[in-house]
């Protein structure tokens, strides 16, 4: 499929993020309604090209765990324009804010873990490819309770260029200790990056945030001192858990089965940690019963629901 600008009409914003923007569009010729993501960069001509040609290998990324890719191209000189699958029903940081006390059902989790778990476990055994930016807002409902990854790292040339850009795109909260430290990582820094998105998924609070430094006036707010105390702790302090901590919304403790599969997701030493196919095959664990079908009911119930929440709010909006 080629694209470009001239045969795309833009329908509405659908959020902005670090490195760009993202909207709903229509591909006129093929009637096809897509995501575009705009990447705003000032790069050399080849340097560009080459960005997109690294992109093409999402044409070969296939699985109902991954957005899909249509394609990539370069618009006005300054921009990198992506275009993919579009998800109804939004990502998961957008999502949350539907439910609540911003809490996700067991279920669900149980279910977003699977999906997660399967993307991980595609792109690498299928690509060799590491998605390195696991968190809430690049993982996508469709209506139909489907999950599914977007904004993986495929490009080496793109995560430099944009990394040099500005020093703390890239730089999340949701890294590794491993990758904070400048070690090698591999894909278990997906897994911990998972681990502690089911921690703010399942209590309704992200678990490191810069305004919980206890010396705010010194940190600052929001600047990169805060950050890199942020990330010192990360380093340093014992690993975030659910066990022993009270659920807000029942006043009970969280579901042990969950506290388990979350804390060996946390588990600070990469080498002791498990890789996505391992967490897949534990028997009676967590996400047992998710591959049989066991929760599917309940999932897409609740999709057709939060889908309905989420209409009445963009319609709001306008
Ligand atoms: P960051 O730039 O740090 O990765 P982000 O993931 O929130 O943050 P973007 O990737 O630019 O930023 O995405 C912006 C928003 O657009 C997301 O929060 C998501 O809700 C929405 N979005 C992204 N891709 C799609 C898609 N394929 N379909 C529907 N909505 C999408
Ligand atoms: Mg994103």
């Amino acid at each position: 499929l080629k694209l470009n600008n001239n045969d795309i009409v833009t329908l509405k914003s659908l959020g902005a993020g670090n490195s760009g923007t993202v909207s709903k569009i229509l591909h006129v010729p093929t009637q096809k309604i897509m995501a575009k993501k705009i990447i705003h960069i000032d790069l050399k001509t080849v340097i560009k090209t080459q960005i997109i040609r690294e992109l093409r290998i999402l044409h070969e990324c296939q699985s109902p765990y991954i957005i899909e890719f249509y394609g990539a191209f370069v618009n006005n000189n300054n921009t990198i324009v992506i275009c993919m699958e579009y998800c109804n029903c939004s990502s998961l940081d957008k999502i949350s804010q539907l439910c609540d006390g911003r809490q996700f059902p067991l279920y669900l989790l149980k279910k977003v873990a699977y999906a997660i778990l399967s993307g991980l476990t595609y792109l690498y055994t299928a690509h060799k490819i590491i998605h390195r930016d696991i968190k809430p807002s690049n993982v996508l409902m469709t209506h139909k309770g489907e999950f599914k990854l977007c904004d993986f790292g495929v490009s080496r040339e793109l995560t430099n260029s944009l990394a040099m850009a500005d020093t703390f795109v890239g730089t999340s909260t949701y890294m590794s200790p491993e990758r904070i430290q400048g070690l090698n990582y591999g894909v278990k820094s997906d897994v911990w990056s998972m681990g502690l998105m089911l921690v703010e998924l399942a209590s309704g609070s992200p678990v490191w945030s810069e305004d919980d430094d206890a010396d705010k006036s010194l940190a600052g707010n929001g600047g990169p001192e805060g950050i890199l105390d942020l990330l010192q702790r990360i380093v340093n302090e014992t690993p975030p858990t659910l066990t022993n901590r009270t659920n807000p919304l029942t006043k009970g403790p969280f579901d042990p089965s969950l506290c388990a599969f979350i804390d060996s997701c946390l588990i600070k030493n990469d080498s002791v940690r498990k890789s996505p196919w391992d967490l897949l095959q534990e028997e009676n664990g967590f996400i047992s019963g998710v591959a049989e079908g066991v929760y599917d009911k309940d999932v897409k119930s609740w999709a057709k629901k939060i889908r309905k929440l989420h209409k009445d709010k963009t319609e709001g909006e306008k």
